[in-house]
């Protein structure tokens, strides 16, 4: 019996021993608070991490000199989980804090982001770098283009000469648009003031006028309910509205682009819907991604990116605001619909 208990307990001293070792030689910092909040446990990452504070019997407020951090968890919800970026020494963490087991344990895991940010930066700076860069050797062709155009005269030469002028239009679209994406990317903050939707949709629609008159296509703005002014960034509530648009114009033939503005129960909703060709369903998923196209010839014979959605998505998640696309209930088309949240609405 004796023999037997001294075997079971060196297995489970063994099993204690290797399961301490694999937590120690985890990259992310882990550690215990018990339900006063003292330090129980933790790896060798977490020390790494704050080093010299760490001994037994200390808070975690005394340990972890980050004050974002300190809040978190002194607002950690006993029975939840909650997660937080945080910055200590100009890196990047990932924080998770979950509550452990029936002592109200609390277990908080430190993932290091720096690296990941870094890569997402360089790509970030690569992608700006180069839409900029290709900018100036692109206005260069575009005007080399145009003053060979205007002294032509031989027909094949100029649908050549047309050819090179829609592919460097092509071209400039892509690097702006690619632009504007990585700015929004960049730079997440919002010049926040009080937008009206009706006066801001009042000045995009003369951007669109003559396209619509070529097609025939008829235009209208209708409102229901009071107060259609949300607070956002005036700028880029604009580019949303445009992007939408531009793709209900090009995608619709004959028949009506309308915007309806709609205030229910505090929540702004904008709803773009024309009578164009559609977007099947299977494809409904995909087309916020960015150069996802349904149709990539037509798309490029209309001047398109496939990058115009994946900034309206944007724009709408800088804004709390959700962005849907359906079917045009009464005829053939296509609805979108932005829904800002009550908080976002005046
Ligand atoms: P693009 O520059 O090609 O228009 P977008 O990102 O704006 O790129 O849109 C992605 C794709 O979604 C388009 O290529 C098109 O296939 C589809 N799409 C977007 N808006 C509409 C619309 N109003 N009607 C039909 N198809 C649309």
């Amino acid at each position: 019996m004796i023999q037997k208990i001294t075997r079971l307990i060196s297995e489970l001293k063994y099993e204690k021993d290797e399961t301490e070792r694999i937590v120690s030689e985890i990259k992310e910092g882990i550690a215990v608070f018990d339900e006063k909040g003292i330090i129980v446990r933790y790896n060798t990452s977490f020390q790494n991490l704050f080093g010299n504070s760490i001994q037994p019997g200390k808070h975690y407020w005394e340990i972890i000199r980050n004050n974002d951090l300190i809040d978190i968890m002194k607002n950690q919800d006993k029975n939840g989980n909650s997660t937080a970026e945080i910055e200590i020494d100009n890196k990047t963490f990932l924080c998770s804090i979950s509550a452990m087991g029936k002592k109200n344990e609390l277990v908080l895991i430190i993932y290091d982001l720096t690296e990941i940010k870094n890569i997402d930066r360089i790509k970030r700076d690569l992608v700006q770098n180069v839409s900029h860069e290709l900018g100036t050797p692109l206005t260069a062709i575009k005007g080399y283009v145009e003053t060979l155009l205007d002294e032509e005269k031989d027909d094949d030469r100029i649908n050549y000469l047309n050819i090179i002028m829609q592919n460097t239009d092509r071209l400039n679209n892509i690097t702006r648009d690619l632009l504007t994406l990585s700015n929004l990317e960049r730079d997440a903050r919002l010049e926040k003031k009080e937008v009206d939707l009706v006066a801001t949709l009042n000045v995009v629609k003369p951007l669109f006028e003559e396209k619509m008159n070529k097609k025939g296509l008829r235009f209208s703005i209708s409102t229901e309910g009071e107060g259609m002014t949300v607070i956002g960034d005036s700028f880029k509530l604009e580019q949303m509205l445009i992007n939408l648009i531009d793709n209900a114009v090009k995608y619709t033939d004959r028949g009506e682009i309308k915007i309806n503005l709609l205030n229910e129960n505090g929540k702004v909703k904008i709803e773009i819907i024309d009578t164009g060709i559609g977007i099947p369903d299977q494809y409904k998923s995909q087309i916020f991604e960015r150069f996802y196209v349904v149709d990539k010839s037509r798309s490029r014979s209309l001047g398109g990116t496939g990058l115009g959605l994946s900034i309206v998505k944007h724009i709408a998640k800088l804004h709390n605001a959700t962005i849907s696309v359906e079917n045009n209930e009464t005829e053939r088309g296509t609805k979108f619909t932005v829904i800002f949240n009550d908080m976002n609405t005046i």
